[in-house]
């Protein structure tokens, strides 16, 4: 009897358990018919070559121009019975068999049909979920193969598994979703510290100032003097840690900014800095464009500047001279400020903008004001360039980004 063969996939074949001499021919055509269609894979994968791809470390499938599967290697499919059934069979079929989405057929077919359509390479990327619920991730490629007349031969496809660089992806952004928190808690803590180390320290200043009011003695006031400026240092340092906390966490806000506005700002804070010490200021601001940036990060940076050009001036010189030039252009602004006084020796040129460094002993501060100035420079965009000659003088030039352009352009 005509049946199909306990694995009828190959085809028709004839039961194997009639006797007698018909029997024996029946088995004998089965043998062909097994012969006529070992063939026809080999034609696909001839012995020599399915023994290699046999052993190859990853998944390797050939499929014919119907999109049939021609050979599968073990890598791919384990089990022995599964891999020779799916012969002959498409994607639709495994689907259906392994009861698994319809969309993962769909989506190879449409691979398939994109690398013929190419003629070249197509990746993609697969997640498949295996009958424990353990999700795999593969990368997925495919091949066409052309005779000379361009006419498709086969697909060939091969995989290789991603769990290991899915799994450290897991633990990267598992560990830098803790790294954000921990930043985040850390510079809530640091601005918080700080907000509430200044409370007592304006009471300090206060304080002193009713000591200086009961008539105190000169050694007394020397001491308060002292006092004030230790005082001083600190409540500037916390000011700074605040500003760069708040420089790290607070949104780029962009408005329209008044250079000259921001620079008297700046000198009125500043004004200490001046009494008794005979500095020239020359400003000069050239604002064709109007200047539309982050107000709160600008002022970082002029205030900073002017700061330390009023600083670091030369205790001998006599014609101190401070030059603020502000010249806002349709794309930028650059601020530049230029002083007569210490300079910098140009092995420490590049350090002054890292954190706590100090290029002299003359500095009234904790060495962070121009990192801070770098940090708020980098969240608009901006950059800072410095040039110096020891005992002559500096000049640093920062550039911000103008935003007016893209705004007027739309
Ligand atoms: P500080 O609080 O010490 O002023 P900054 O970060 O503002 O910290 O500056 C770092 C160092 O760079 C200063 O300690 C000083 O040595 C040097 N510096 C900065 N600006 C000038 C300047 N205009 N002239 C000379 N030296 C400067």
């Amino acid at each position: 009897m005509l049946s199909r063969a306990r694995n009828g996939e190959k085809g028709l074949r004839f039961s194997e358990n009639t006797p007698g001499a018909l029997g024996a021919l029946q088995l004998e055509i089965n043998h062909l018919l097994d012969q006529i269609d070992q063939k026809y894979e080999a034609w696909y994968v001839p012995q020599e070559a399915a023994k290699m791809f046999d052993i190859l470390p990853f998944e390797l499938v050939i499929v014919d121009p119907e999109l049939k599967y021609r050979y599968i290697n073990p890598t791919a499919i384990k089990n022995e019975e599964v891999r020779n059934w799916l012969i002959g069979k498409t994607d639709f079929d495994y689907c259906q068999f392994r009861n698994k989405d319809i969309s993962i057929a769909e989506a190879r077919q449409k691979k398939f049909t994109d690398a013929i359509a190419k003629g070249t390479r197509t990746r993609m990327y697969e997640m498949m979920v295996d009958t424990q619920g353990v999700e795999h991730h593969y990368v997925r490629s495919i091949d066409p193969h052309f005779d000379a007349d361009g006419k498709l031969l086969m697909l060939i496809g091969s995989s290789f598994s991603i769990n290991d660089l899915k799994a450290k992806e897991q633990e990267l952004i598992a560990s830098n979703d803790q790294l954000t928190k921990t930043k985040d808690e850390l510079d809530q803590f640091v601005y918080r510290a700080s907000h509430d180390l200044r409370s007592p320290l304006v009471s300090i200043m206060g304080l002193i100032n009713l000591i200086r009011m009961e008539n105190p003695s000169e050694k007394v006031l020397e001491y308060l003097s002292m006092v004030d400026r230790s005082i001083y240092k600190l409540d500037s340092f916390i000011r700074e840690i605040v500003n760069h906390s708040k420089n790290s966490r607070q949104e780029i806000d962009l408005e329209l900014i008044d250079p000259k506005q921001e620079i008297d700002a700046a000198m009125a804070e500043l004004n200490y800095l001046l009494e008794g010490r005979n500095i020239n200021v020359e400003v000069d601001v050239n604002s064709t464009f109007p200047w539309v940036s982050d107000r709160f990060r600008s002022q970082i940076v002029l205030k900073n500047l002017i700061s330390n050009a009023l600083k670091y001036q030369r205790k001998s010189a006599v014609n101190r001279l401070v030059k603020i030039r502000v010249d806002i252009k349709a794309d930028q602004s650059q601020i530049i400020v230029e002083d007569n006084g210490i300079g910098i020796p140009s092995e420490f040129q590049d350090d002054v903008f890292k954190m706590f460094f100090r290029a002299t002993n003359q500095s009234f501060g904790a060495g962070i004001g121009l990192y801070i100035v770098k940090e708020a420079l980098n969240r608009i965009e901006g950059s800072i360039e410095l040039e110096s000659t020891l005992s002559e003088g500096s000049r640093f030039t920062a550039v911000i980004p103008n935003y007016r352009l893209p705004l007027v352009s739309k």
